[in-house]
Formats: C-alpha cells, sequence, structure tokens
C-alpha cells in the first residue's frame, strides 16, 4: 500500500495507538511517527521497543509538521491537551482521536480547532482489557468497525484519506453522528462494562467464596465478566462520566428489565424466561453470523490438557 501521512503523531502511547503504529507501519501508510505520553516511564518504552521514530516530551512538539494527529488518552483529558497542541498544527493537518464517546469529545476538542485544519473524530470499536505501551498488536482492528464521525462542513477529501487508514489497517468504516453513536455505544459497550463491573465487584462482596471457589468454579459465565471488569480503570471512569445521559437511559431500561425477569423467577413463569432467552440467543447468533465473534465452544479457548 503506499503513504496516507507522510507524518502521523500519537498522543498518548497505549493500546489503541501501539496498535496504530504497528498497523500503519506494517501495511506501508505512514513515513513518519512522532508520539508522546504524559509519564516519563511510558515514553521510555516506547523509544525502548522503537513504537514511534520519535518519541517527544510534549504533545505540541509531536504534533509539529504532523499530517494526521490521533488524540489517542482517555476522553476526559482530550479537551486539555486540544488546548496545548492547538497553536501548533500545521495549516491543513487532520485531527482525529479514537475516544469511546463521542459527544463529549466533539465538543471539548471542537471548541479549540483552528479553521484551517480537519477535525473529524473516530472509534475504532476493537479493544482488549490490557493498556499500556507494550499491550498493542498490529492485527487489533482487522475486521473491526471504525466509526468516524464527520461534521456538516468536514472536507470530502479530508475524510477519504481518513477512511483510508483505518481501511488500510484492516477496519471496516462507517460514518455516523455523534449522538446516535454514544447510544449505540452505551447498549453495546458502556452498559455491559458496568454490569461486569458489578457483577465482579458482588463476587467479590461474598467474602466467603471470593478466595476460593469463584476462582476454581469461574467457567460459569463468571469468567467472562472478570475479563471486561479487568478492563482499565481511568479509561473506563471518563467513559461513564462523558456519556452520562446514554448510559442512564440503558441502565434504566435495563433495570426494568432485569425486574421483569425476577418476577417471571418468582411467580415460576418459565414461559416468559424461555422466550426471552430464544430472543437472546438469536443476537448472538446475528453475532457470529456477521463475522464480529467466534462461534467455537468457549469462546475459542484451546482445552488445556493434564
Ligand atoms: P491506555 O493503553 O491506557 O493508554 C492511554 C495513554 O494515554 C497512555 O500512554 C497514557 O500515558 C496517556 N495519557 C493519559 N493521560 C494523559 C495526559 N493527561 N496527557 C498525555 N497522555 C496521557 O489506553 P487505550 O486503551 O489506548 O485508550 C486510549 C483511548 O482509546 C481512550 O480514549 C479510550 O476510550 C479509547 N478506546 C479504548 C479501547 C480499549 O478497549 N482499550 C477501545 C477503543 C477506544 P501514561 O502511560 O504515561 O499514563
Amino acid at each position: 500500500m503506499s503513504v496516507i501521512y507522510q507524518k502521523v503523531a500519537l498522543i498518548g502511547l497505549g493500546l489503541i495507538a501501539g496498535s496504530i503504529s504497528l498497523a500503519a507501519r506494517r501495511s506501508g501508510l505512514v513515513g513518519q511517527i512522532s508520539g508522546t505520553a504524559r509519564s516519563a516511564e511510558t515514553r521510555a518504552i516506547a523509544k525502548e521497543i522503537g513504537l514511534c521514530d520519535v518519541v517527544t516530551e510534549t504533545a505540541a512538539e509531536a504534533v509539529r509538521d504532523a499530517d494526521l494527529v490521533v488524540l489517542a488518552v482517555p476522553v476526559g483529558v482530550m479537551g486539555q491537551i486540544a488546548q496545548d497542541i492547538a497553536p501548533h498544527l500545521k495549516p491543513g493537518a487532520t485531527v482525529t482521536d479514537v475516544g469511546s464517546v463521542k459527544q463529549h469529545v466533539v465538543q471539548e476538542v471542537g471548541v479549540h480547532m483552528p479553521d484551517n485544519v480537519h477535525f473529524i473524530p473516530g472509534h475504532p470499536l476493537a479493544g482488549t482489557e490490557h493498556s499500556g505501551p507494550r499491550s498493542g498488536f498490529a492485527g487489533l482492528f482487522e475486521h473491526r468497525w471504525c466509526l468516524l464521525i464527520p461534521g456538516e462542513d468536514t472536507d470530502a477529501a479530508a475524510l477519504s484519506r481518513l477512511r483510508a487508514f483505518w481501511e488500510g489497517m484492516g477496519a471496516y468504516v462507517d460514518v455516523m453522528d455523534a449522538e446516535h453513536h454514544d447510544l449505540v455505544l452505551a447498549v453495546t459497550s458502556h452498559a455491559p462494562h458496568l454490569i461486569a463491573y458489578t457483577m465482579v465487584g458482588v463476587a467479590d462482596d461474598l467474602r466467603r467464596v471470593t478466595d476460593s471457589e469463584v476462582i476454581q468454579y469461574s467457567a460459569a459465565g463468571f469468567r467472562d465478566f472478570t475479563r471486561i471488569a479487568a478492563s482499565d480503570p481511568t479509561m473506563w471512569r471518563d467513559v461513564f462520566l462523558t456519556n452520562k445521559d446514554a448510559t442512564l437511559e440503558i441502565l434504566g431500561r435495563f433495570t426494568e428489565e432485569l425486574f421483569a425477569l425476577q418476577r417471571a423467577i418468582r411467580t415460576g413463569d418459565g414461559d416468559h424466561l424461555f422466550d426471552y432467552f430464544t430472543r437472546t440467543r438469536a443476537i448472538r447468533r446475528g453475532i457470529i453470523e456477521a463475522g464480529q465473534d467466534t462461534d467455537a465452544p468457549d469462546f475459542g479457548r484451546k482445552a488445556v490438557k493434564e
């Protein structure tokens, strides 16, 4: 593939930025990559493993002469970083982000963007429960969706260039508005994470089982909750603080459904339970048919032989 952006600046050097660096280089989409992170420790690791061609002390230095700037930090700090980099952006550059919430980013970053840059927020729907500069991998975005959030007057050429960049890293790209994005993600990601955090928290409260049975017998559904509940606390704190309305709306509906199921159990309404579980099973089948997960037993985990 040919180079799409001569110089890319990565602000934040964790799972997502690291994966962008590895994927973009593998496909030959970038000339040079500069990057920075908050801590000296992360910057040192990035240098050691060669995550970027140049690691700078500040975001302002990293964005100098960059054709694409990617904000890959927790959602809550994006506004401050946008303010810091604004005077140093190259005219004609594209600024994007990978944050999990979009209305907040549109407002907090957009307000600082100069007229002569293209600001096109984004969100790759790909991740793991790992974080930090060593956690990225080149295949993270393959066959995963990346949602781009152009504004009404977004430059068509800048948008198609950014689309080509994500497609070059193996992603499918779709365009969405910020409000719709935040509602969809509240259903598919944010509320499920909160439920997983809660379930693991409840198990932890049952101290009599925590030390032994919960660990030993975790295959029975609980293990999948613990994987999600191991996700980065800073990132997820910011997601809930910045996607408040949509998350509360979905949690309200969730609570109503939970009460209905609770009542069905109490009154012995087996038909209600059976019909409900039949409907949800069909959703799982749809996800597999869409190529977004495997139908291998136990999520494709390899059987461990003694
Ligand atoms: P991560 O692995 O924890 O990396 C975050 C990076 O941001 C770190 O390099 C951190 O630096 C840096 N950072 C934090 N605060 C900063 C500040 N004030 N100034 C400069 N740098 C700062 O996180 P990630 O998983 O890559 O997530 C990054 C973004 O992607 C988030 O907005 C998240 O919502 C979004 N996202 C995440 C996933 C996922 O599953 N993880 C999926 C899609 C989108 P230090 O290491 O020095 O602290």
